[in-house]
């Protein structure tokens, strides 16, 4: 597996698989790679060619009070498992190469991104979508590989692919869970014992929700009701939003018609966390 820290070698990498008739997979990642992250590589290995998977913390993506200082890494470790798995690439470039100093160029996907994280992180998606449009001109990739996990991420990135006609397919994967129903992420390292009891209970309201629905419950009040209840039943959680929502906007919904997306995101602690779903009416 080969370690790539320069922007210049990952360009010349990828144009020699490229040359070479090969389809190039992406996997973008803040490292501390867990089941879930290693779930996109294992993808991008069984369909694509090259698999790339970046690790690069991304300060434009953090608020001044969030925890950009503390962000769990450990490059070693996440090597290894990518190495295990046979992906044939890691790229790790550093902060001043992603953002020397004078550096401007910011992208933003309006609307969309003023929703659920949009509101409560607002400096968020501006930093993801630069950052991925970066890696994505860097690796020039044919397919990228997100997570459902972060399912307004996953539609802010194939918003801008779509709207700056970018040749690339945005693939999306579905969340990997504990357990115990705890969705995965590098974030859950941040929780107590005592809190990671309580960080179960956004996996239990989404499941309840989704129980609701299936008995034929389509007021979204009742549903936040009963997922508000769930949560704020645990010590140590505050919630930042629960919403049932359309899908695609992310607009919220009084009623469900047909299909709604349940997303939620749960201080615990010191570690903010979100899951959602997709219910369908039966
Ligand atoms: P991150 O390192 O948190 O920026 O995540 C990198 C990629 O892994 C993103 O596309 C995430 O959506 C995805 N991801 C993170 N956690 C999970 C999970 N539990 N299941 C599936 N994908 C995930």
């Amino acid at each position: 597996m080969e370690i790539i820290r320069t922007i210049a070698e990952m360009k010349s990498r990828s144009a020699a698989a490229r040359a070479d008739g090969k389809t190039i997979g992406f996997v973008p990642t803040m490292g501390y790679l867990h089941e879930g992250h290693l779930s996109l590589a294992r993808r991008s290995l069984a369909c694509c060619d090259f698999t790339a998977v970046s690790i690069f913390v991304n300060p434009a993506q953090f608020g001044e009070n969030e925890d950009l200082g503390s962000y769990p890494t450990d490059i070693e470790s996440d090597r290894r498992k990518l190495e295990a798995l046979g992906v044939q690439a890691v790229f790790l470039p550093d902060r001043a190469q992603m953002y020397p100093a004078g550096y401007k160029t910011y992208v933003n996907v309006e609307e969309i991104t003023g929703k659920l994280c949009g509101k409560s992180r607002p400096a968020f998606f501006r930093g993801v979508t630069t950052v991925v449009l970066k890696l994505l001109n860097i690796v020039r990739p044919h397919l990228a590989f997100f997570g459902e996990k972060d399912r307004q991420q996953l539609a802010v990135v194939r918003k801008m692919v779509d709207d700056l006609n970018l040749d690339v397919t945005v693939v999306g994967m579905p969340i990997v869970r504990e357990a115990d129903g705890l969705a995965m992420s590098s974030r859950n390292v941040y929780l107590s014992a005592e809190e990671r009891v309580s960080a179960r209970c956004l996996g239990r309201a989404l499941e309840t929700a989704r129980s609701l629905v299936q008995k034929g419950e389509t007021s979204a009040e009742k549903i936040l009701r009963e997922m508000r209840a769930i949560v704020s039943g645990e010590p140590r959680t505050h919630i930042d939003y629960i919403s049932v929502c359309d899908a695609e906007t992310f607009v919220d919904l009084d009623e469900i018609a047909d299909k709604a997306l349940i997303a939620l995101a749960v201080q615990v602690g010191k570690a903010r966390l979100i899951d959602n779903c997709i219910v369908e009416k039966s």
